[in-house]
């Protein structure tokens, strides 16, 4: 496939209105997000299925594979100050549009070799090349526009890093350092999005960063820690409230 030599932003719109036909195709495989389902939803499946000692270890989410399960138990919502690893979950979020979760995951180790390990400096100086190389992985998810915006994220993420000290600096300078618990929440009123990652979303774009809406900033700002979104009744809830500053919030302009 022949790409343009040069890399260059591209904007959200207009990466909908060029890739109507694989989006589309895209769009046949989603299924749900990874977010933690209402804890009582959990409990219904978890009796079905398992012993009564087994739920003393309560989970809050469906997961779709043992990858899923293992994200969940060890990764999701524990504070990322590392950039590579920050940079990783934003992609991700970026590659996640429009598809499942678990097929990201799924394809995780390909997308660390593809890019990298998500190092900010060894992405933003990859070029055009380099991407068409990347497309012809197998397995790899073939979608141009993608992955030319991670390319194009990673040079304005070096932007970041210089003005913040750290990419992961920027994220975290919205909530003072601190891991946010909204009100409710933890009792399974997840929002797809709120006016926090609304105000990021909004600030990434100007910066010229793309595939940044709401709902993607919100899947991060999960991911990576500075929102905990585990149910109270989730160890994992438990693991992170104990062990990292915390700030308790009332919910806001939830979505
Ligand atoms: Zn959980």
């Amino acid at each position: 496939m022949l790409l343009p030599s040069v890399i260059v932003p591209i904007s959200e719109k207009g990466a909908l209105q060029g890739w109507g036909g694989q989006l589309g195709e895209e769009m046949k495989q989603q299924s749900a997000l990874p977010v933690c389902v209402p804890y009582t939803t959990a409990m219904d499946k978890m009796q079905k299925r398992t012993s009564k000692t087994q739920l003393a270890d309560s989970w809050c989410w469906r997961f779709a594979s043992e990858e899923d399960r293992h994200y969940h138990d060890s990764e999701w919502g524990v504070p990322v100050h590392d950039d590579a690893r920050m940079f990783e979950h934003l992609s991700l979020e970026c590659l996640q549009c429009g598809l499942s979760w678990d097929y990201v995951l799924q394809r995780r180790a390909l997308f660390r070799e593809a890019f990298h390990g998500f190092d900010i400096d060894a992405v933003a100086s990859m070029t055009s090349a380099d991407i068409e190389r990347a497309l012809e992985v197998p397995g790899i998810l073939r979608s141009p526009r993608k992955l030319f915006a991670i390319v194009n994220n990673a040079q304005h993420a070096q932007e970041l890093r210089a003005e913040f000290g750290s990419f992961s600096n920027y994220f975290w300078n919205w909530t003072d350092g601190k891991t946010v618990l909204y009100a409710g929440h933890q009792k399974g009123a997840i929002p797809a999005y709120n006016a926090l990652s609304t105000r990021i979303a909004k600030d990434l774009k100007k910066r010229g960063f793309t595939f940044v809406g709401p709902t993607n900033i919100y899947a991060h700002l999960q991911a990576c820690g500075i929102v905990c979104d585990h149910n109270e009744h989730c160890e994992r809830y438990v693991y992170i409230t104990q062990n990292f500053p915390c700030i308790h919030k009332h919910r806001d302009g939830e979505g």
